[in-house]
C-alpha cells in the first residue's frame, strides 16, 4: 500500500513537471492558451524517455508529446525553444527541471525517445549581462534604444543572448540549421560568442524551404549567409549588405539566404542555365506564400543581386509587418 502511494506520488510529481515544462515553453513561444491544451496532451501520453548526459536531471517523461505536437513550431522543424534565464528563476519548477545548473545559462538537450530527434532548451544571459558594450570579452555593442532613441517592441533590446561555445555551437535549432549558422562573422577566436535569434525566424525558413519542395524545386538547403549581427558588428564592419541603423539583423529576427544545393552559392532554381535575380524571385515567392498561409510571420523580404563577393540571396525577416524591396 504505502509503495503504491509512493509509486502514484512521483507520478503525480512528474506530471506537474511536465504541465510546467509545456506552460514555460509556450509561454516563451507566446500561446498561453495552447499551453493549456499541450498540458492535457501531455498528460495523457507520458511516455517514457532516456535523457542525454546533458540533461540528466531533465525529466523528459512528458517532453516527447509536447515536443512533437507544439514545440516543434509551424513548420513542426524546430528543435530548439528559448527560456528567459528570469523565468528560470521566477519558476522553481524549471529549476526543478534543469537542476542547480539552470542558475547557469547553457544548453540543455534532452532524448525525447530512442532513435527519436533531441531537442534543446536553450536557457539565455540576460541582456543585463552585457556591460561596456561586451560580455566576457566578445564586443557587442549598443541597441538604438540603448542609445536614447525611445523604442520599444520589436526594436526595443533583446531579452537575452544564447552563450555560444565550441562544444555547443552545433546545436540543432531546427532540422535545417544550428545555432552556428546564426553567429555574426567576427572576432573569429573569442568564445563564448553571443547570439541573439528569434525562434519565428527560423520557423519561417524551415516553412520556406518546405513550400520550394512542395513546388517541385530541388532546394537541400539554405545557407544562412548573415543571421544575427551584433549592433557593433552592423555600424562597423564587414560585408552587411542592406545595412541600416535599424537593421533586424542585429535583433535576431533577419537572415539573408540563398538555396544551396552544393554550388557554394544560389542554386539554378528555374533551371535555365544561369544563377541571377530571377532564381532569388523564387525564394522570395516561396516567403511570400509562406507569410500569406501564417500573417503572424509577416516581415521584410528583399532581393539582392549578386556581385563579387557573393551570388543572388534574398532577406527575410519576420519583424512583424510586411516590407518588401528589391522586386523587379
Ligand atoms: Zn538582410
Amino acid at each position: 500500500m504505502k509503495q503504491h502511494d509512493t509509486t502514484r506520488a512521483r507520478a503525480a510529481r512528474r506530471m506537474t513537471r511536465g504541465r510546467a515544462l509545456a506552460a514555460l515553453a509556450l509561454a516563451g513561444a507566446g500561446g498561453a492558451a495552447l499551453a493549456a491544451t499541450m498540458a492535457e496532451r501531455a498528460e495523457a501520453r507520458p511516455i517514457p524517455v532516456a535523457s542525454t548526459a546533458a540533461a540528466a536531471s531533465v525529466d523528459a517523461a512528458v517532453v516527447p508529446a509536447v515536443v512533437q505536437d507544439t514545440l516543434g513550431g509551424r513548420s513542426g522543424k524546430l528543435r530548439a525553444r528559448f527560456v528567459s534565464l528570469e523565468r528560470t528563476v521566477t519558476f522553481p519548477f524549471l529549476r526543478r527541471l534543469l537542476g542547480d545548473s539552470s542558475a547557469r545559462p547553457g544548453v540543455y538537450t534532452v532524448q525525447p525517445a530512442e532513435g527519436a530527434r533531441p531537442f534543446s532548451f536553450i536557457s539565455l544571459v540576460p541582456f543585463g549581462e552585457k556591460r561596456d558594450g561586451r560580455i566576457g570579452r566578445y564586443r557587442i555593442g549598443f541597441w538604438p534604444a540603448e542609445l536614447g532613441k525611445s523604442l520599444r517592441g520589436k526594436y526595443g533590446n533583446p531579452q537575452g543572448f544564447i552563450e555560444v561555445t565550441p562544444d555547443n555551437k552545433d546545436t540543432r535549432v531546427s532540422e535545417h540549421f544550428k545555432l552556428a549558422d546564426f553567429l555574426t562573422h567576427d572576432q573569429v577566436r573569442v568564445w563564448p560568442k553571443y547570439l541573439v535569434l528569434d525562434e519565428a525566424l527560423v520557423d519561417k525558413l524551415e516553412l520556406v524551404l518546405q513550400d520550394l519542395r512542395a513546388r517541385g524545386y530541388d532546394a537541400k538547403r539554405l545557407h544562412v549567409m548573415s543571421g544575427f549581427r551584433t549592433p557593433q558588428y552592423n555600424a562597423n564592419g564587414g560585408e552587411t549588405a542592406g545595412r541600416a541603423d535599424l537593421s533586424r539583423h542585429q535583433y535576431g529576427d533577419a537572415a539573408d539566404v540563398w538555396v544551396e544545393n552544393g554550388a557554394g552559392r544560389m542554386a539554378d532554381l528555374n533551371r535555365d542555365g544561369r544563377v541571377d535575380t530571377r532564381d532569388a524571385a523564387i525564394l522570395a515567392e516561396a516567403a511570400d506564400r509562406v507569410e500569406r498561409a501564417h500573417p503572424e510571420l509577416a516581415g521584410g523580404v528583399g532581393i539582392y543581386r549578386a556581385n563579387r563577393a557573393h551570388g543572388p540571396f534574398v532577406h527575410i525577416d519576420v519583424r512583424g509587418s510586411r516590407a518588401r524591396w528589391g522586386h523587379a
